[in-house]
């Protein structure tokens, strides 16, 4: 099962017995009560997959967050890259 990932329900509530989270410079997502999930069933039996949606809030679409600038150009500036060229060419 997936779930949205802008769902208020999937953000782990803080505990009290946590230390105090770590300063961070990334922004925090905005979140949502859409109760959104995906879940995907596939049978060996057939070729036929039966996937269930529900999603109850046309929320904000999601933006990705934690993709620096110039990874963003390089993905950008080669769309036919696989994950692990674009990886391998990392500005790092
Ligand atoms: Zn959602």
């Amino acid at each position: 099962m997936y779930h949205c990932a802008q769902s208020t329900e999937r953000q782990h509530a803080p505990s009290k017995k946590a230390p105090p989270p770590k300063k961070r410079d990334k922004m925090q997502m905005d979140t949502f009560t859409c109760h959104g999930w995906l879940h995907i069933t596939l049978s060996e039996l057939d070729n036929v997959a039966y996937v269930k949606i529900d999603h109850r809030d046309d929320h904000i679409p999601y933006v990705p967050i934690d993709i620096p600038d110039d990874v963003k150009e390089l993905i950008n500036n080669n769309p036919k890259w696989t994950p692990t060229q674009v990886w391998h060419n990392l500005p790092y």
